[in-house]
C-alpha cells in the first residue's frame, strides 16, 4: 500500500476487507458527478484509492484515477469538469494482499482501444484463474500495464474476433473463472455481469431517465436512484439510451452461491440483498445466536460498528439490556494511522474506547461480527476488564473463519487465521475471556432466510471461508501449493 495511504483503522489487520466497489451510469447529464457521489457510499469497500471514466460525444472518453478517499479527489470542481458526459463508470479499492504498494496504474476501471472503439472496464472480485491466463496472454504477445485481473478481459477481448464490444466481453469471459462483478463502458453502453455463481453483488437501478449499476444499493439511495432488481447470477446486462436494458447469459446456468460474508460485513447495514434489509439480518444473526450460545450476563454490548444490529438482536432475544459499553472515535484523522510499531501497538485504543461508568462490576457479553486473527479480540477484553468488567464473554456474530477467501476479499494466509489452528475451547483460552462462542453455519443461513439451514449436499451460499468447501477451485492457488480440505 502507498506510504500515503493508510489502512481504513488502525486494527485492519484483524478483519477481513471486501476489495472493491463499482459504479456505473448511462443517460444522465455529468455522470461522473453520479459516480462520485456513488462511489463515496462504496467507500467502505475500498479506501486506497479510486477511479472514473466517462464518455462524452465530443470529448470521447476521460480519466480520472487517484489513491485516497472519493472525498478527497472527487469533489474538486476542476477534476470533475474534466470528466464529461452522460456514460461513466467507476472504482473503489482495497489492494489485494499480494499487490501492497501497488502504483496508480494498478487503480481501475482500465481502458482499452479496439477496432470498433474503446471500452473501459472494472471490476469487484477475484479471478481465480488470473496468473494462468496472464502467462498464456504474455506468451502469445500481450503486453501488460497492471498487475490487475482486470486486465486480462482487456487482453481477451483484444484476441476475440466477435464484432463488437459485448460479444467480444462474453468471449473472454467464457475464459475467466471465478467470482466477480463488473461494470464496463463503451461509447454508448453501460454494461454490467455477475459471475455464474452471482458470489459479488450488483444491483440494478434507475434515476431520471437513466440507468445505474452499483455494488450495492446504498449508492442508489445517495443518487435518489430507485433500485430495480438485482442483475442475476451469470447474467450481462447491456444498456443504452437508445434501446434499455437487454441481458445476455453467457455462461453455463448453475445453482448460485452468493457471498454469505456480505450478510455479516461487507455489505452497508442500510443496503438490501435479496429483498431484505442487511441490517435485519444482522439483527437477526444476533437472535440465533443468543438462541445458540445463552449466558447469564449484565450487559449486551457491540464491539463497534460492524456488531452492532447483531447485539441489539442479542440483546432482544435474551433480554439482557442492551449498552453502548465501546464507543468508537469517528474522528480518527489520518495523522494518527500511520502504521509504524509504535502506533499499531497502540492500535485499538485509538480507535475505541471503553464507557467505564456502564462497564464497571457488570458481566459482559461483547458482540462482535468476525474473528480473524484474534489481536484485535484480545485487546478488547482487556480494556473491557481494565473498565473493571467481571465477566467477559465473547459471541461471534459468524462461524469461525478458517479459511481464506480467493474471491476478492483480503485474508490473510491461512496459518495466521485462529480458527485454522485453534478449536473453539483453545480460542477462547487464547484470548483468555471467560466464554467464547461463534453462531453455527446452520444459525447462520437460517438468519439470511434459510429456515433449513444449510443444504449440505448444495450449499446456497458461498461460506469457504467457514466451511472451506471452496464453490469455484482457486486453480491459481493450487498450483502454488495451496492445499484444499480433505473430502469427508
Ligand atoms: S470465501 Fe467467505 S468472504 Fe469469500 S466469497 Fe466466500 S463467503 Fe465471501
Amino acid at each position: 500500500m502507498p506510504k500515503h495511504m493508510p489502512p481504513a483503522h488502525p486494527f485492519d489487520d484483524d478483519k477481513l476487507k471486501e476489495e472493491c466497489g463499482v459504479f456505473g451510469v448511462i443517460g444522465v447529464t455529468d455522470a461522473a458527478n453520479f459516480v462520485a457521489l456513488g462511489l463515496h457510499a462504496l467507500q467502505h469497500r475500498g479506501q486506497e484509492a479510486g477511479g472514473i471514466v466517462s464518455h462524452d460525444a465530443e470529448q470521447g472518453f476521460n480519466s480520472v484515477r487517484r489513491f485516497g478517499y472519493v472525498r478527497d479527489n472527487f469533489t474538486r470542481q476542476s477534476l470533475m469538469e474534466s470528466l464529461p458526459g452522460p456514460l461513466a463508470i467507476g472504482h473503489v479499492r482495497y489492494s489485494t494482499a499480494g499487490s501492497k504498494g501497488a502504483a496508480i496504474r494498478d487503480v481501475q476501471p482500465f481502458f482499452g482501444e479496439f477496432s470498433m472503439g474503446g471500452a473501459a472496464i472494472a471490476h469487484n472480485g477475484n479471478i481465480t484463474n488470473a496468473i494462468a491466463l496472464r502467462k498464456e496472454l504474455i506468451e502469445r504477445g500481450s503486453i501488460f500495464q497492471s498487475s490487475s485481473d482486470s486486465e486480462c478481459i482487456i487482453h481477451l477481448m483484444a484476441r476475440s474476433l466477435q464484432r463488437n464490444i459485448p460479444e467480444r466481453m462474453e468471449d473472454a469471459l467464457r475464459r475467466v473463472e471465478g467470482a466477480f462483478s463488473i461494470v464496463a463502458m463503451t461509447r454508448s453502453k453501460l454494461i454490467g455481469v455477475r459471475d455464474p455463481l452471482g458470489v459479488r453483488p450488483l444491483v440494478l437501478g434507475q434515476v431520471a431517465d437513466g440507468w445505474v449499476l452499483s455494488s450495492e444499493t446504498c449508492a442508489l439511495d445517495i443518487i435518489g436512484a430507485t433500485y430495480v432488481r438485482e442483475i442475476e447470477p451469470g447474467e450481462m446486462v447491456v444498456i443504452s439510451e437508445k434501446h434499455g436494458v437487454q441481458s445476455h447469459y453467457p455462461f453455463r446456468r448453475v445453482p448460485s452461491r452468493f457471498c454469505i460474508f456480505e450478510h455479516v460485513y461487507f455489505s452497508r447495514p442500510d443496503s438490501i440483498i435479496g429483498g431484505r434489509s442487511v441490517y435485519e439480518t444482522r439483527h437477526q444473526i444476533g437472535v440465533e445466536l443468543a438462541r445458540e450460545a445463552p449466558v447469564d450476563a449484565d450487559l449486551v454490548c457491540p464491539v463497534p460498528d460492524s456488531g452492532t444490529p447483531a447485539a441489539i438482536g442479542f440483546s432482544h432475544e435474551s433480554g439482557i439490556p442492551y449498552a453502548m459499553g465501546i464507543i468508537r472515535n469517528q474522528y480518527m484523522g489520518r495523522t494518527f494511522i500511520e502504521p509504524t510499531e509504535q502506533i499499531r501497538n497502540m492500535g485499538v485504543r485509538l480507535k475505541l474506547n471503553v464507557n467505564r461508568a456502564l462497564i464497571k462490576g457488570k458481566r459482559v457479553i461483547l458482540v462482535d461480527d468476525s474473528v480473524v486473527r484474534g489481536t484485535t479480540s484480545r485487546k478488547i477484553k482487556e480494556m473491557i476488564l481494565d473498565a473493571g468488567a467481571k465477566e467477559v464473554h465473547f459471541r461471534i456474530a459468524s462461524p469461525p473463519t478458517a479459511w481464506p477467501c480467493f474471491y476478492g476479499v483480503d485474508t490473510p494466509q491461512r496459518e495466521k487465521l485462529l480458527a485454522a489452528t485453534m478449536s473453539e475451547d483453545e480460542m477462547r483460552d487464547h484470548l483468555q475471556v471467560d466464554s467464547l462462542k461463534f453462531i453455527s453455519l446452520n444459525g447462520l443461513y437460517r438468519a439470511v432466510g434459510e429456515a433449513e439451514g444449510r443444504n449440505s449436499k448444495c450449499p446456497q451460499y458461498c461460506d469457504a471461508c467457514f466451511s472451506g468447501e471452496y464453490p469455484v477451485a482457486p486453480s491459481d492457488m493450487i498450483e502454488q501449493g495451496f492445499e484444499l480440505k480433505a473430502a469427508e
